[in-house]
C-alpha cells in the first residue's frame, strides 16, 4: 500500500548512482517497499512509519524517524531492521494490532495474495480521491472489479465470515493510507522554515461540530503550499477551546512551534 500510496503521489523514480570508492551500488531500490513494510519512501528520505508511531523523545533523534535517512543502501536498511529499537516498536505494534487485523496482516504477509490486497487499497485510496462514499459502496465497487475480470479478489473471500469488506476493515484502510499520506506531510512541516496553521468551524452530517485545520508551509524548495491537516471535534467555538484543540492537535502530530508563524480563522 505504501508503494501504491508513493506511486499515486507520482514520486519520481530514483536514478542508481555508483557508490564512491566500495564495489556496491547506492541509490533506491523499490523492491525495498517489499521486504521492508515498515520503509516508507518521501521527498525528504526513507522513514520508518513503525518508529515514528511508537518512540517518542531523544529515541526518535535517529534515521528513520525525525531525520529522513538518505542513505539509500540495502545495508542501512537492514540496519534500521536489526536494531533494537525498531525491534521493540514493531513488537509495540504487533501487541497493540492483536487479532486479525490488517496491519498485521500487512505485517506478516500473511495468508491473503499481495494483489488483492493491494488491490483493495488501490480501490479505497480512489473512491477516497473521488470523494465517494466508502463504507456503502465498497463492497459493491469490489464485487464489479470482480465481475470485470480481477478474479484475485477471490482471495479476499476466506470463509463465510471473513471477507475483507466489513466496516472495520474499511476503516482501517482508511486509517493505514491516512497514515501513510500524513506522514510526508508532517516531514515537510517538521522541515519548514515557516508555517502557518488556517482554521475554520464546520458542522458534519452527525452535527458535531468539528475545526478544520489546513496549513500553509513552505516547502524544501522555497515554494508555498498549502494543504488539508486535519479534522478536530470541538464542543463549542470558544476561543480556549479552539486553543486547546490546536495544542493538542501540535502535540498529537508531534509538531513543534518554533516556525509556527501564525493561525488565520475566519473569525479572527
Ligand atoms: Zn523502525
Amino acid at each position: 500500500m505504501k508503494e501504491l500510496v508513493n506511486s499515486s503521489c507520482s514520486e519520481s523514480p530514483s536514478k542508481k548512482k555508483k557508490d564512491v570508492g566500495k564495489h556496491r551500488v547506492s541509490g533506491f531500490d523499490p523492491k525495498w517497499m517489499e521486504t521492508f513494510q515498515w520503509l516508507l519512501r518521501t521527498s525528504a528520505g526513507m522513514v520508518c512509519t513503525v518508529c515514528r508511531k511508537h518512540l517518542v523523545g531523544a529515541a526518535r533523534a535517529h534515521p528513520f524517524v525525525n531525520e529522513p535517512s538518505i542513505n539509500y543502501r540495502l545495508d542501512a536498511v537492514s540496519r534500521h531492521e536489526k536494531s533494537s529499537s525498531h525491534i521493540s516498536c514493531i513488537e509495540k505494534e504487533q501487541t497493540l494490532r492483536t487479532g486479525k487485523t490488517l496491519p498485521k496482516i500487512v505485517c506478516e504477509r500473511a495468508d491473503i495474495e499481495h494483489w488483492a490486497l493491494e488491490g483493495c487499497f488501490r480501490l479505497m485510496y480512489q473512491m477516497l480521491r473521488q470523494e465517494v462514499p466508502h463504507h456503502t459502496n465498497y463492497k459493491g465497487f469490489l464485487e464489479l472489479m470482480e465481475d470485470c475480470g480481477c478474479k484475485y479478489f477471490e482471495a479476499l473471500r476466506v470463509d463465510s465470515n471473513t471477507n475483507y469488506c466489513s466496516h472495520r476493515i474499511i476503516d482501517e484502510l482508511l486509517a493505514i493510507i491516512n497514515d501513510s499520506v500524513l506522514q510526508p506531510l508532517l516531514i515537510d512541516l517538521q522541515k519548514s522554515r515557516a508555517w502557518s496553521i488556517l482554521i475554520d468551524e464546520s458542522t458534519d452530517i452527525s452535527v458535531t461540530q468539528e475545526l478544520a485545520i489546513c496549513v500553509m508551509f513552505l516547502n524544501q524548495h522555497s515554494k508555498v503550499e498549502t494543504t488539508f491537516l486535519d479534522m478536530v471535534p470541538v464542543t463549542n467555538g470558544k476561543g480556549e477551546t479552539v486553543t486547546d484543540a490546536i495544542l493538542q492537535l501540535l502535540q498529537r502530530h508531534d509538531l513543534s512551534m518554533k516556525n509556527l508563524r501564525s493561525i488565520a480563522s475566519d473569525g479572527a
